[in-house]
């Protein structure tokens, strides 16, 4: 992407309206724009960082064998009635009515419609167990929108949902999804703490959420260190789950050996059994013909909080600082060549947009300077400048976004370099 083309503008100064940090880079290099409270534009930087993390996400999932679907944002109230939660979600659902009087609403979440489409598609216990998901909007009119997309009305959520036939398999599903969030957040370049969680509006016996840590998290938490080792995805979940975690008025204040810090909730999974299954009448048959109403569970991840979040544990006083995988481009050339007859940045520019995908190209007119400044507040991992050392020597100067070192490399060599090996 040439950054002449590129839809951006890039802020020196915070607004005022944004209090945290992610909230602030986020407006200060157009990821976002507030359409109205709580709903947001995705700019074309934002909207490269969403589609990167919901790929990640999205592998993840294939990864277990989810099978990704998409379903409506509009939903139908009946399938609400019938699981009672019509009346229960109160004031956060969105509620429509169409022109000829229906009640309709903007799903929250999934669980009634997931389960009513189950029901006609598996009637045989050979079929089982299923997973599915979907990567879609959602809308809870929270009372108290803040924090830019941490806290939306609007929001992108991946949400998984699993059919098995009796509790014991409905529990295997369960710490497959357990491991498997694990290893998703860290892929995404981050250190996950699950915590167990109350169940709420969603109902069931078995909940975990998975918080990340940041000083301006919602959550107050205690955990034990040994979450935050490098081997954790390696232990099993019932070592995992049997260390210490809490969160808010869970938090046991008497307990020694734990740290306490603040978390991001980014996801949250919960084993209900048959509490959907049950009024919706979503069951199959088992060899002796009986009807088994199907256990349930149900794995969400806000993949839209997740751009914020990711910004909290990856700043510093220049700008973001994305992991390679995440960051809207990989590498940023600047040419400080004066003159027009040089080619050395397109050239560049082409070979290794061949090797990785989203190149930028700084071919803007502004200073050196202010493209430098750019680079580091958008957070692109390394940015290669084509100058005075390229005239005399023929190398490239690199610049490492994370620990500020510079890398002088020739032509073979900075085609070469493995970019990808790089830390936040
Ligand atoms: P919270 O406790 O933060 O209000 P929740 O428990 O209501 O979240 P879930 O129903 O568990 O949320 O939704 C799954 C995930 O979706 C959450 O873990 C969170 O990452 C994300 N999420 C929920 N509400 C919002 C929101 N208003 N804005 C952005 N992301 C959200
Ligand atoms: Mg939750």
């Amino acid at each position: 992407m040439k950054l002449s083309n590129l839809f951006f503008n890039t802020l020196k100064e915070s607004p005022k309206e944004a209090q945290i940090i992610s909230h602030q880079l986020m407006l200060r290099t157009s990821m976002i724009r507030q359409h109205t409270s709580g709903i947001y534009t995705w700019l074309p930087i934002g909207f490269r960082v969403l589609k990167n993390i919901e790929e990640i996400v999205r592998q993840n999932q294939d990864s277990i064998g989810c099978n990704e679907m998409l379903m409506s944002t509009i939903q139908s109230s009946e399938l609400w009635k019938k699981s009672g939660r019509y009346s229960d979600y109160g004031k956060e659902m969105l509620r429509i009515h169409d022109r000829h009087d229906n009640e309709l609403l903007y799903g929250p979440t999934n669980e009634e419609v997931v389960t009513d489409l189950f029901k006609d598609y598996v009637n045989s216990y050979k079929g089982l167990p299923k997973y599915l998901y979907h990567v879609q909007w959602k809308f809870r009119d929270e009372i108290r929108p803040r924090f830019g997309v941490m806290r939306g009305r609007e929001f992108l959520m991946k949400d998984a949902y699993s059919f098995d036939l009796d509790h014991e398999s409905a529990v295997d599903t369960y710490k497959k999804f357990f491991k498997c969030y694990l290893q998703t957040f860290l892929d995404l370049g981050l250190q996950p703490i699950p915590v167990k969680a109350a169940t709420g509006a969603i109902g069931g016996d078995l909940s975990h959420e998975f918080q990340i840590l940041a000083k301006t998290g919602e959550s107050e938490l205690a955990y034990d260190s040994k979450l935050v080792s490098d081997d954790l995805i390696d232990k099993s979940y019932e070592e995992i789950t049997s260390m210490y975690s809490a969160s808010d008025e869970m938090i046991d204040k008497n307990k020694s050996d734990v740290v306490i810090g603040r978390g991001i909730e980014v996801g949250h999974i919960f084993n209900f059994g048959t509490k959907y299954s049950e009024p919706l009448e979503c069951y199959v048959l088992n060899n002796e013909g009986k009807r088994i109403n199907l256990h349930m569970g149900s794995y969400g991840i806000g993949v839209s909080r997740l751009t914020a979040a990711i910004i909290e544990a990856y700043h510093d006083d220049k700008g973001i600082k994305w992991p390679f995988q995440i960051s809207p481009f990989k590498i940023n050339i600047i040419s400080a060549l004066k003159d027009e007859k040089l080619t050395a940045d397109q050239d560049l520019y082409l070979k290794l947009s061949n090797k990785y995908k989203n190149i930028s190209l700084d071919d803007r007119d502004l200073s050196l300077g202010k493209k430098i400044k750019d680079s580091e507040l958008v957070g692109v991992p390394w940015t290669v400048i084509i100058g005075k050392n390229h005239e005399q020597n023929n190398q490239y100067e690199i610049i490492n976004r994370s620990t500020g070192e510079k890398l002088f490399l020739s032509d073979n060599e900075v085609e070469n370099f493995s970019f990808e090996q790089y830390t936040p």
